[in-house]
């Protein structure tokens, strides 16, 4: 076989020059196994190899080859379908079992061709058929060599995901344990807190100060008993166990309580929060999942408001009959548009930094999100950077009679 290079082959390889990572790049290391029984054409390949930079190594019986491929790793063989003794096929095999990596290129004649096909069946990656030109051959064993660089970076990817998801699970098997072992001590403390403030208000032995104690230690309790319920709700949503109970809930209750709950911060901002309408809105529910959610939406915004800023809440139910809608309007720093579409993923806030103005672990909204899907509604903002934000929230109404509770897994 000669090795014979008319000019659109060139072009052809200069072509392939620049859209492919450099030949040395592409072969870091590779050695190249030539088979063939045939010696001239072994040597015309091993010196062409050679001379494009190739470690090549050849056989020119398979019992050679044999002992090589046990012997070193192959990146490349190029082998000759049909050699006396051993067919090609048999040993890719082989190839294949030493280094399941290898670029096996089968060479044939155009009799059998579709034997080589049945190669690439097994394994072969590709197969030339002779007469061929050393180009067309390198352009086959360059590809090979891509394909086999992709297939090991996207090894190391699924080991790398793998990984990641294996992290991730130990994330929150860690948030979910330590969330649970938090709850219960809280739970007596709260208990505690409240017969001792009982018993000091029949004494009548509180003074201001101590008055302002007792309450900031209720308040502190409060918050961490929301930050630990967050935590809970996130994990058991993200493992699709968010139980739902369904009895008739009245959302104007919710919000009063929810309002109730944010106090010692409205108070403490000075936040005029109004609740628009007498509506009484029943939904089909868990009371204290939503109340959560709507807390979590009230509770931002208290928190991304400024000083002495409005607040107002509304439920609406006029126009549609299948649902309600609550919004909740404020008058804070808004969310810029770019945010507006990632703020509803946990531990995602608009300002990430250690440095930031408000408090907060980025769960609220997240949990608010999950709350109301499980319960087949949807939640959405508009803003305004400088002039504030509204939540609404979508819920399906149900008929609000009093339905009992009832416990369904939403996954
Ligand atoms: P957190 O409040 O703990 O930071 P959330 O999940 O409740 O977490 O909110 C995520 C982020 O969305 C907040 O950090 C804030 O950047 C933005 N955000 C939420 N609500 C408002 C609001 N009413 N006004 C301005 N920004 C808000």
């Amino acid at each position: 076989m000669t090795p014979d290079k008319n000019t659109a082959e060139m072009e052809s390889t200069a072509l392939l020059e620049r859209a492919m990572p450099s030949a040395k790049e592409s072969r870091d290391h590779e050695i190249v196994l030539i088979i063939d029984d045939e010696e001239s054409v072994v040597n015309a390949l091993t010196e062409f190899f050679s001379l494009r930079g190739y470690e090549v190594e050849s056989a020119v019986t398979a019992r050679q080859a044999l002992g090589l491929i046990h012997e070193k790793s192959f990146g490349i063989v190029i082998c000759d379908l049909r050699l006396p003794g051993m067919s090609g096929v048999e040993l890719l095999d082989h190839a294949v079992e030493a280094n399941p990596e290898t670029v096996f290129i089968i060479m044939t004649g155009y009799a059998s061709v579709q034997s080589a096909v049945e190669a690439m069946k097994k394994g072969a990656y590709d197969y030339v058929v002779k007469p061929f030109s050393m180009y067309e051959l390198e352009k086959t064993v360059r590809l090979g060599l891509e394909k086999q660089k992709l297939a090991r970076e996207n090894l190391e990817l699924s080991h790398l995901m793998r990984k990641l998801i294996e992290i991730d699970q130990i994330k929150s098997n860690i948030i979910s344990t330590v969330s649970h072992e938090f709850r219960t001590p809280l739970m007596s403390l709260k208990g505690y807190l409240s017969m001792l403030s009982d018993l000091l208000d029949k004494s009548d032995h509180l003074g201001k100060n101590e008055k302002k104690w007792l309450r900031g230690m209720k308040d502190n309790l409060g918050r961490l008993e929301m930050l630990i319920l967050n935590l809970l709700l996130m994990t058991e949503a993200n493992a699709g166990d968010l139980l739902i109970s369904e009895d008739s809930v009245d959302i104007s209750e919710v919000i009063k309580e929810s309002v109730a709950r944010v106090d010692p911060m409205t108070k403490a901002k000075d936040i005029d929060i109004e609740v628009l309408g007498e509506n009484k809105g029943y939904v089909r529910g868990d009371t204290e999942k939503l109340s959560v959610a709507v807390t979590n939406l009230i509770e931002n915004a208290v928190k991304f408001n400024l000083d002495s800023g409005k607040i107002e809440i509304g439920i609406s139910e006029t126009y549609d009959p299948n649902g309600l809608r609550i919004s909740i309007l404020d008058t804070g720093i808004g969310i810029p548009d770019d945010k507006l579409g990632s703020i509803f993923n946990s531990f995602t806030q608009v300002d990430m930094t250690h440095t930031r103005r408000f408090a907060g672990v980025g769960l609220g909204l997240s949990v608010a999100k999950a709350i109301v899907e499980a319960h087949g509604g949807s939640i959405d903002v508009t803003s305004k950077p400088g002039r504030g934000s509204t939540f609404y929230v979508w819920l399906p109404r149900g008929n609000g009679g009093d339905y009992g509770t009832d416990r369904k897994r939403i996954r």
